[in-house]
């Protein structure tokens, strides 16, 4: 602990400015969410180094536009600070040089270098502007031999909390990657930071429900479906509310269908309500993970199968990625669900008369076979009328496609234009215009 304490100095606060760009340094502060326990805290670091992708050895310094780079996967590696407000004002907080422990139940001695440093995807790091300080303020009982030492004014922490909260996008689903990115730390005493009248400060108020840890059901319960009240097991769950959901989408639903509540716009694929949260993440492995906040999330739902079409369980909607929303901090591309791809290309990426490229990945991700259709009790006909009414290709037809792309030059768009009717009515835009 005295080595780093020792390792710092306290020349090297000007602004950090070289060659006109921004760069952050060894030495500096940088704030950042932490998780410790259920809540979700800003915590402040010391920067040791940076890990650049690939290299072994600790830089020293890191451009700010690199950090901010998601694709540059720098860590930031460092130490946290304990901060101590400095007076009764409220107005800032002190650095009393001491850090904090990662894990107050290790004993382990030899980990003693594990318990103080961690590693941050740099992209979550908040670079801070303290100013050094030589005394304590009045009124204040922080110790005197502490000094000189940093001064953060409370404003730009609940700032960086706020701004840094914000790009965790706490409104959609990709909340739920997104939190998991952040780093976990065992020492609830130390974090959240306490203002000076030892009340928590520094954390986030608001954490959303789908965050909080929630009791799952197994694959065998029974539970009644909340659109017609037919009870079902949870692992069936998703098969059978899917015919509502599709059986609605082709209007083919029976009037008194789903007499419990209505289906929604989005439907979750679940559940078949609005407002669940669900992401589905690739691994680096090839696995898949799906988090969700729904009520009837299928936790052991084997991905692959379910998206296959089979006689006993014929839905194939599960989450997939659209890949023409924009990533999230994390990279994590936007779920939504197979069946609701159409709406979602409708209402989120036709722009007036603009057609969207549609990447060939997601037109095979989307797509519905006759046979599911059939399965799920919507009449050829139906399935027919309505790939008509929106220009939907045919497996066939989409497998033509697809081989024909295939055997083109690489080099050439990977994407399938789009054909838009004239029509006002983003209803009645037609996704593309290879016919069937
Ligand atoms: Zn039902
Ligand atoms: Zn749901
Ligand atoms: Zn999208």
């Amino acid at each position: 602990m005295e080595s780093f304490l020792n390792s710092r100095k306290h020349d090297e606060l000007d602004p950090d400015n070289m060659n006109g760009q921004d760069f952050m340094k060894k030495g500096d502060p940088a704030a950042f969410l932490i998780q410790s326990g259920p809540k979700i805290c800003l915590a402040v670091l010391e920067v040791i180094g940076f890990r650049f992708k690939g290299e072994r050895v600790l830089k020293t310094t890191a451009v700010i536009d690199d950090l901010e780079d998601t694709d540059k996967q720098i860590k930031i590696v460092g130490q946290i600070i304990c901060l101590s407000m400095s007076s009764p004002k409220k107005e800032s907080w002190d650095w009393n040089k001491h850090y904090m422990s990662l894990d107050i139940d290790s004993h382990d001695k030899r980990l003693m270098h594990r318990q103080y440093v961690l590693e941050l995807a740099s992209v979550l790091a908040y670079p801070l502007a303290p100013s050094l300080v030589t005394r304590p303020l009045s009124g204040s009982k922080l110790n005197e031999s502490d000094y000189p030492t940093w001064r953060i004014p409370s404003e730009q922490l609940q700032l960086a909390l706020d701004i840094l909260w914000d790009s965790l996008e706490p409104e959609s689903e990709k909340i739920l990657g997104n939190v998991a990115l952040l780093p976990s730390i065992t020492n609830p005493a130390a974090l959240p930071y306490r203002d000076i009248d030892e009340n928590e400060s520094l954390l986030v108020k608001d954490i959303p429900g789908c965050l909080l840890p929630q009791q799952k059901y197994s694959g065998k319960d029974i539970l009644p479906c909340l659109l017609c009240g037919e009870l079902t097991v949870l692992k069936d769950m998703r098969n059978h509310v899917g015919g509502h959901i599709l059986r609605t989408f082709r209007e083919s639903d029976a009037p008194d269908e789903c007499i419990q509540q209505s289906i929604g716009d989005n439907p979750c694929g679940f559940c078949g309500l609005d407002n669940c949260l669900t992401q589905l993440l690739q691994k680096k492995s090839g696995g898949i993970t799906i988090t969700s906040n729904c009520q009837y999330h299928y936790v052991q739902m084997q991905y692959q199968a379910a998206a296959k079409f089979s006689r006993s369980s014929p839905c194939t909607n599960v989450p997939i990625h659209c890949p023409i929303c924009p990533t999230s901090v994390s990279k994590a591309p936007q779920t939504i669900w197979k069946y609701n791809a159409l709406f979602h290309l409708l209402s989120e990426h036709a722009t007036g008369f603009t057609p969207p490229k549609i990447p060939r990945k997601l037109l095979a991700d989307m797509h519905i076979t006759k046979e599911e259709e059939k399965a799920l009790k919507i009449t050829e006909e139906v399935t027919d009328a309505w790939r008509e009414e929106h220009n939907i290709p045919g497996t066939e037809s989409l497998l033509e496609m697809m081989q024909a792309e295939d055997m083109q030059k690489r080099g050439r768009s990977d994407t399938v234009s789009t054909a838009f009717s004239d029509s006002h009515d983003p209803k009645r835009a037609r996704i593309y215009a290879i016919p069937e």
